[in-house]
C-alpha cells in the first residue's frame, strides 16, 4: 500500500521489510511478538559539548548505570548520533563556494577545525542504536543511510568501535536518508558480505517503491516490527503537507522517540509519545531545521520555536535536537537552550555528530 499523502485521514503507513543484498533473492523475515515490560529505565543524559579543541575520545556514561567495561563492547545500550545536520549537510557548500560578506561564521569554521572537533560540522541525520541484550551481546541498528554515510561510518564506527550493523531502518526515501545504501556493505559483518546472507531493512511501502528502482531486490512486511531483537513502533509525521515520513518509538525499558524529518506531528503520533497521552518519553530526539522564523504551510521542517513548542507539549524527560542548518552555532544555541531548559524544566540540547548517549533500552 502506498502512502497517499494528500487528504485526511492519512492512511497508516505500512512498513516493509527488505533485505539489503547484492545480487541475491528476497528472504523474508517475520516479526516477533511484542514484549511488554513495565520497568522503565532511567538514563543519564549529560550531553558532552565538544569544545573547539581536542576531541573527547571518551563516550558519555550514565551515572549509576550498568557496570562499565572497556571498549569496544560496554555492557550497556547506547545511542550514537552519526549525523545531526540538514539534507545538504554542514558546512553548507554554498557558504564556501560563494561566501557572503561577512562570511557565514558557522560554515567558515569547517575550514579551520577538524570535523571531529567541530560540532558545527554536521552530516545527514542518522542514528545508530547499540542495543545490548540480556546475554550481553550487542546488536547495531542503523536509522537512515544518507548521502554522507560513508564519511560517517569512517569517522564514528571507528571512533566508537562499532564492528558492524545488524539491521537498517529508513524513515523515508529522500536522498539524505537513503543514498548511502550503496556504501552500506562496508559495515556489514564480514560473514554477510556474500549473497547468501542479508541485512534486513525496514521501510514503508512508499519508500520501498522509490528505493527499489535504485536498489533492487527488496521485499515487505507489516508494522510494528522487530529489528535485531528490538521492537519499533512507526510514528508517521508530516514532512511537508503532502508527504509522510516515519519516526520511531523504541525501547523496552527507556522509551525513546526519534523524529528526524518533520514539519507537523500528527495527533495520533503525538499521543503515542506524550506524557499526557501514552506515557512520558525518557528521551525525545527531534528535528529542528531552522533557527529563525515560525515556519509556514510550505515548510518541510520544524523551526526551533516549533520544535520547542513540540517539546513542551510532548513533555519528555529529556530532548535532543538534530537536523540543524548553518544558522545554528552549536555552543551559542546550546547556551540559549540551557536557559530555556531551566525555565521550562525539560533539559533540551543540540546533539552533535559522534555524540554517544548510554541508555538502558
Ligand atoms: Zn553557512
Ligand atoms: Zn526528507
Amino acid at each position: 500500500m502506498q502512502i497517499e499523502a494528500v487528504g485526511k485521514p492519512l492512511p497508516a503507513p505500512r512498513l516493509a521489510l527488505a533485505e539489503w543484498q547484492h545480487q541475491a533473492p528476497i528472504n523474508k523475515v517475520t516479526n516477533q511478538g511484542k514484549k511488554k515490560e513495565d520497568e522503565r529505565a532511567r538514563i543519564s543524559l549529560e550531553v558532552p559539548s565538544p569544545a573547539m579543541g581536542p576531541a573527547d575520545p571518551a563516550p558519555t556514561r550514565p551515572t549509576g548505570g550498568t557496570a562499565a567495561a572497556p571498549s569496544p563492547s560496554p555492557p550497556s545500550s547506547s545511542l550514537i548520533f552519526l549525523g545531526t545536520g540538514c539534507s545538504g549537510a554542514l558546512p553548507d557548500a554554498r557558504c564556501l563556494i560563494q561566501p557572503s560578506t561577512p562570511p557565514c561564521a558557522v560554515c567558515s569554521t569547517a575550514l579551520s577545525l577538524p570535523p571531529a572537533r567541530n560540532p558545527n560540522y554536521r552530516c545527514n541525520t542518522s542514528l545508530l542504536i547499540d542495543c545490548c541484550n540480556n546475554n550481553g551481546t550487542h546488536k547495531y541498528i542503523l536509522v537512515d543511510v544518507g548521502k554522507t554515510f560513508r564519511e560517517q561510518a569512517l569517522r564514528w564506527f571507528v571512533h566508537h568501535k562499532v564492528p558492524s550493523i545488524d539491521s537498517i531502518i529508513l524513515t523515508h526515501e529522500h536522498a539524505d536518508a537513503v543514498l548511502g545504501l550503496d556504501d552500506v556493505w562496508v559495515a556489514l559483518p564480514s560473514s554477510q558480505r556474500n549473497d547468501s546472507n542479508r541485512v534486513p531493512i525496514f521501510l514503508t511501502q512508499f519508500t520501498l517503491n522509490s528505493v527499489a528502482a535504485r536498489f533492487p531486490n527488496l521485499g515487505d512486511v507489516d508494522k510494528p516490527f522487530v529489528a535485531s531483537e528490538l521492537e519499533f513502533l512507526p510514528l508517521p509525521v508530516m514532512h511537508g503537507e503532502d508527504y509522510v515520513c516515519l519516526g520511531f518509538l523504541f525501547g523496552r525499558k527507556a522509551r525513546v522517540a526519534y523524529l528526524s524529518d518533520v514539519s507537523r506531528i500528527l495527533p495520533r503520533t503525538e499521543h503515542a509519545i506524550s506524557k499526557s497521552g501514552a506515557g512520558q518519553l525518557d528521551l525525545l530526539i527531534l528535528e529542528t531545521n531552522r533557527l529563525h522564523g515560525a515556519g509556514d504551510a510550505h515548510s518541510c521542517h520544524l523551526t526551533l520555536s516549533q520544535s520547542l513548542d513540540a517539546v513542551k507539549r510532548i513533555c519528555p524527560k529529556k530532548a535532543l535536537l538534530i537536523g540543524m542548518n548553518h544558522e545554528f552555532e552549536h555552543h551559542r544555541e546550546n547556551q540559549i537552550l540551557a536557559e530555556w531548559s531551566c525555565r521550562e524544566g525539560i533539559p533540551v540540547q543540540l546533539a552533535h555528530d559522534g555524540l554517544r548517549i548510554f541508555i538502558d533500552l
